[in-house]
This record gives C-alpha cells, structure tokens and sequence, in this order.
C-alpha cells in the first residue's frame, strides 16, 4: 500500500513538472515573437542622414558614443514633467516620474520608460567595466546604468541630455 501511494506522488510531480516546463516554454516563444517585432521596427540610417539631422554635440554624443560635460546639458536638473525621447528616433525611453537628483550633473532615473525601449550592452572602454544603455530602436548612445540609485529599483541610469528631447 505505501509503495503504492509513494509511486501516485511521484507520477503526480512528474506530470506537474512537465505543465510547469511546458508553460515556461510557451512564454519563451511569445517573447521570441515580441523580440522579432520590435527588431522589424528598427531603424537603420547611413551615418551622413544623422549628421545632417543632428547638431555636431548631438551626433557626437548619440551615434558616436560621446559623453556631454557634466552639469552643462539641458535636463540634469529639470523638474519638469513628461516624457524624455530619443532625440534622433523619438522613442518614449524616460518618464520624468522616475527622474532623481543624482548630483552627477546627467539626468538620473532610476526606471526606463519601457524596458523593451532601450538595450543594454557591457562597456569595457576607458579601463571601466560600465553597462551601456542605447535606444532599442535607433540604437543611439544614451549614457550607462548603474546599481547605485534609489529604490525601488536601485538603479541610476545616467542619461546624456543630448540623447533626450522632453515631450511635455
Ligand atoms: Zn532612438
């Protein structure tokens, strides 16, 4: 009798285990289809359409990964309310509802508007090892994440201004 009972357990945990591993692969696959989605959307420009778009500032810091001087950019330390765009593709990367003083002199937030939004990429340039934070969908520079910020993240991400535009 109790071997009996033993092997109903353990057919009923194989047959749990297989919905749970059969569950987590159907939510693989939907996010497969998400991420190919939003690839299509991506935009890809020759180099010389940025430059005409852009300020020499602009196109420094966005399409060739520059960093503007802190405390010297339009937004460090706006209060203003709204949505902080890509300023080359006018994706929504920042809501000023997650912006903090960071006292860096870049605008700080400590949450992405969309996580879909924006992609992150390891950053060993400049002897520093730093996560770098882009525009998913233009693949602008927009500054890097950090893991010293407020809750309830605990994250700053230190955003050049020249990488936003305020939608107000
Ligand atoms: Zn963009």
């Amino acid at each position: 009798m109790k071997f009996v009972s033993i092997f109903l357990i353990l057919i009923l945990f194989a047959l749990l285990y297989n919905l749970i591993s059969a569950n987590k692969q159907s939510t693989c696959s939907c996010s497969k289809i998400n991420s190919v989605n939003i690839m299509s959307e991506k935009i890809a420009k020759p180099d010389s359409e940025w430059k005409a778009q852009l300020s020499d500032e602009e196109y420094y810091v966005t399409r060739q990964k520059g960093t503007e001087k802190p405390f010297t950019g339009e937004y460090y330390n706006s209060k203003e309310k709204g949505v902080y765009k890509c300023k080359c593709c006018g994706n929504k990367l920042f809501s000023s509802d997650t912006k903090f003083d960071s006292g860096t002199g870049w605008p700080s937030f400590w949450n992405p508007f969309l996580k879909e939004n924006i992609e992150l990429h390891p950053d060993n340039s400049l002897g520093m090892k730093r996560i770098e934070v882009t525009c998913s969908k233009c693949g602008a520079h927009l500054g890097h994440v950090f893991n010293d910020g407020p809750p309830p993240t605990g994250l700053r991400y230190c955003i050049n201004s020249l990488s936003l535009k305020l939608d107000k």
